[in-house]
């Protein structure tokens, strides 16, 4: 079986977290012996986020010199240091099993809306409002309000595609346990004559988690956070965790851009253009979600939305 499987949240660092080394190591750590545990069997293809690692890179970037690097170089600084700690402690936790991590640039379109309005937080968030406005103007950044704290936007465009696949392909063919797509991929524009080149913005690692997914012919696309699925009335004393839900049933609710928005879509657009299975839920839970018995798994083969206890509706 052929899996994707996505890390974000507590991956590489939980919300609040400093933004170590050691602290991600740790994460990275337990995130290996946890896809290790499952790993046996399988095709493994492991994506992640790097939102808060890109976000300080871009803080640390003026630092004696007054052109900062622009944010698609930033984005492969952090697949290789985040895919090197991952992969050193996947081969770790694997043993006798082989490891890569591919740089992965992936095309946008040059005129895609997203880059007149930033939806993707990165970076560390800012309490005061006077500081967070001295960050903006001094930078030039785009601040919005990620829950009680500011924090630096940036464009998100749609991945078009990925231009690695057939190294990928080589690579998992090979049995590799392959890294790749990290941040969402490093993006790229095509220019009319041929020739690609970087882009600033960051793309959502999983809607180009959910491309890679469906250009493998992935059997199932594990999405792994911080949250144990996705919830109807988040927030609210009524959350309900969905544990099966059809791509159409979702489409009705409405999830957060910026959080479980990407996941939702990112799982209804593999679920339906595949008809296998994405699951949504806890990376401590891996095994579980894998058997079916723990997160939410979205796939067209539903007909009733079910509920974690077992409730039923239309
Ligand atoms: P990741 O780094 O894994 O992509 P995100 O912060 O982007 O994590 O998305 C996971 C978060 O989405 C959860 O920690 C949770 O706070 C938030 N969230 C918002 N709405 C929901 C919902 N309806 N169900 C579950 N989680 C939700
Ligand atoms: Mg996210």
């Amino acid at each position: 079986v052929k899996i994707v499987i996505a890390l974000g949240g507590n991956a590489l660092l939980k919300r609040g977290e400093p933004a170590t080394a050691q602290i991600q190591r740790r994460n990275a750590r337990t995130a290996a012996e946890a896809i290790a545990g499952i790993a046996a069997p399988h095709e493994l293809i492991v994506t992640h986020g790097n939102g808060p690692q890109i976000g300080l890179l871009a803080l640390q970037n003026n630092a004696g010199q007054d052109t900062p690097y622009p944010l698609d170089v930033l984005g492969a600084e952090t697949d290789g240091m985040i895919g090197y700690v991952l992969e050193q402690e996947l081969i770790n936790a694997l043993g006798d099993r082989p490891v890569a991590t591919l740089l992965t640039q992936i095309e946008v379109d040059a005129d895609d809306p997203a880059f007149h309005s930033p939806t993707k937080f990165i970076g560390p968030g800012y309490d005061d409002s006077v500081e967070a406005q001295q960050i903006a103007t001094a930078r030039g950044w785009t601040l919005a309000m990620d829950g009680p704290r500011w924090r630096r936007v940036v464009a998100s465009p749609e991945p078009r595609r990925i231009l690695a696949l057939p190294a990928i392909r080589e690579l998992v063919g090979a049995g590799f346990v392959t890294i790749c797509a990290g941040g969402g991929g490093i993006p790229v524009t095509r220019a009319p004559d041929g020739h690609y080149q970087g882009v600033e913005c960051v793309v959502d690692k999983d809607y180009s988690s959910a491309l890679l997914a469906a250009e493998l012919g992935a059997d199932c696309l594990l999405m792994l956070t911080d949250v144990a699925g996705v919830y109807t009335d988040f927030g609210t004393p009524q959350a309900q965790q969905i544990r099966e839900a059809s791509p159409d049933a979702l489409a009705s609710l409405h999830f957060p851009a910026g959080s479980m928005g990407p996941k939702v879509e990112a799982a209804r657009r593999f679920a339906q253009g595949s008809n296998r299975r994405a699951c949504i839920g806890k990376l401590d839970d891996v095994r579980s979600i894998l058997e079916g018995s723990a997160g939410t798994s979205i796939s067209t083969g539903v007909h009733k939305m079910t509920y974690d206890r077992g409730m039923l509706s239309g």
